[in-house]
């Protein structure tokens, strides 16, 4: 099987085991499935792994659909559980042994123990080859049996990855793998291969922990005669040290990313960039994405997880959306964090002086604090040290001017300029009694922003508030 896209309408599939979190690795295989199969008007499955009974909680499920939701990444069509697939893995199986593609094993776990050990003691390979892979069917006990592959022993089975180049495994090192238990029940390989061929899977893309599998599995699309996926195995995400990503780097769950108040759409765009490139495009939006990926742009080392970067994208997305994707995506993430409820036409309104300073959602939300508080305004520490006398005093003489000017950022920018000027003192002197009085914070938007969003009667009586205090 070559690299190269297939004629049938492409279909690509995320297979997650639920485990419980959806792991941003995961995600991102996910994603790649996904952009996939946008690029090529292709289709976009979702199959749960689910024939671990005790981990495929349905609570474990529901958190990978909600992952994936969440992200943005949904997929086409019903979900596909393996586990409720298994009547089919199981007549796969005796379709393969009827070719003779399958054999009955009836060498029990003792003895496969035993062969290992003498096969140790001569220095021998340690592959078990069973003594029932050509034996005479009228020689069968009537006993427990596991169905194995017959799998080629001669030669080499070899895959065209597409982001690995040619894998060549030799046949003499591996053993007839098992697709039917003792008691009846199909194994994950087997499975797998059959719903990717039901499912019409054209290109697998998934972590290269499953590069090894890939030739056991593609022994059972030969044995079956079945047309053969395209193969993609892409390298594991590692942390910021180099080593392979786990709880220790940080977040590893998408919803802990989605809890530190990154956009989804960002997360996208930074997943897309974990590992896949498209000459030096940083920032993208999710049709660039779906209309520039390809498995070339894959690359062979592992990605690191970067936060420096998520964060930058993330900032670069906030500042570009509009205000009401900007406010729909803080209400959610207010939601999910169990904030108090955001009041959207306030935040609407605060919306354009917030985009450019917030790398996260709760950034943005505090920043457009201001414009959500009532009076009267609670001034925190830092901000009740800006209002002194001297400070109130000159906010008293700026309210005259203020109630005559009219209502434009230039016009309130000369109205505070003259008081300030009036003092010999710069206009950033006056500039921290009115964050204060305005927001009850030292660092907010421009204050001139922030009057214009309050309009002139909140604004004056906020002033008359503050000024009251000294
Ligand atoms: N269920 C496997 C996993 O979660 C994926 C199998 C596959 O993609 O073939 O790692």
């Amino acid at each position: 099987m070559t690299a190269e896209a297939p004629a049938r309408p492409v279909v690509t599939r995320i297979a997650p085991s639920p485990t419980g979190t959806m792991h941003i690795g995961t995600a991102r295989t996910a994603l790649f499935n996904r952009l996939f199969a946008r690029r090529h008007g292709g289709r976009f499955l979702l199959r749960i792994e689910d024939t671990d009974r005790a981990r495929s909680t349905p609570e474990n499920t529901e958190a990978i659909l909600r992952g994936l939701r969440w992200l943005g990444l949904d997929w086409d069509g019903d979900a596909v559980s393996q586990a409720e697939r298994a009547d089919r893995h199981v007549a796969v199986a005796h379709e393969m042994l009827e070719a003779g593609h399958a054999y009955r094993c009836f060498s029990t776990q003792d003895e496969i123990e035993a062969f290992r050990e003498a096969a140790r003691a001569d220095g021998r390979s340690t592959l078990f080859r069973s003594p029932w892979r050509d034996a005479d069917p009228a020689t069968f006990p009537d006993a427990p049996s596991v169905v194995r592959l017959r799998a080629p022993r001669e030669g080499e089975t070899v895959i065209e990855d597409a982001v690995q180049g040619r894998v060549v495994t030799r046949n003499d090192q591996l053993d007839d793998m098992v697709l039917l238990r003792g008691d009846g029940t199909p194994t994950y390989m087997l499975a797998v291969v059959v719903d990717d061929h039901d499912m019409g899977v054209t290109h697998v893309i998934r972590g290269d922990d499953h590069l090894s599998n890939a030739a056991r599995q593609a022994q059972i699309y030969r044995a079956m005669g079945w047309a053969e996926p395209v193969w993609a195995h892409i390298p594991l995400i590692h942390g910021a040290d180099g080593k392979k990503l786990s709880k220790r780097h940080g977040a590893t769950g998408v919803e802990e990313y989605a809890a530190m108040g990154y956009p989804a759409r960002a997360l996208r765009n930074y997943l897309a960039r974990l590992g896949w490139s498209h000459g030096d495009a940083e920032f993208f939006t999710d049709a660039e994405a779906e209309a520039w990926f390809d498995l070339e742009g894959i690359g062979r080392a592992p990605a690191r997880l970067d936060l420096k970067k998520l964060e930058n994208l993330s900032g670069q997305h906030i500042a570009a959306m509009e205000a009401d994707e900007l406010v729909a995506a803080v209400l959610d993430w207010a939601e999910r964090a169990g904030e108090a409820p955001v009041d959207a036409e306030r935040l609407a309104r605060a919306a354009p002086l917030v985009r450019d300073a917030a790398r996260t959602l709760p950034q943005a939300l505090e920043r457009a604090r201001f414009a959500m508080i009532d009076r009267p305004v609670q001034p925190d520490e830092k901000a009740a040290k800006a209002l002194d006398a001297a400070a109130c005093g000159m906010l008293r003489e700026l309210t005259p001017h203020l109630h005559n000017a009219s209502w434009t950022r230039d016009a309130l920018e000369a109205a505070v300029g003259e008081v300030a000027a009036a003092h010999g003192v710069g206009l950033g002197k006056l500039a921290a009694p009115l964050r204060a009085a305005l927001a009850g914070r030292t660092a907010t938007p421009s204050v001139f922003d922030m009057m214009t969003v309050l309009d002139r009667d909140e604004t004056l009586a906020r002033i008359e508030d503050a000024a009251a205090r000294a």
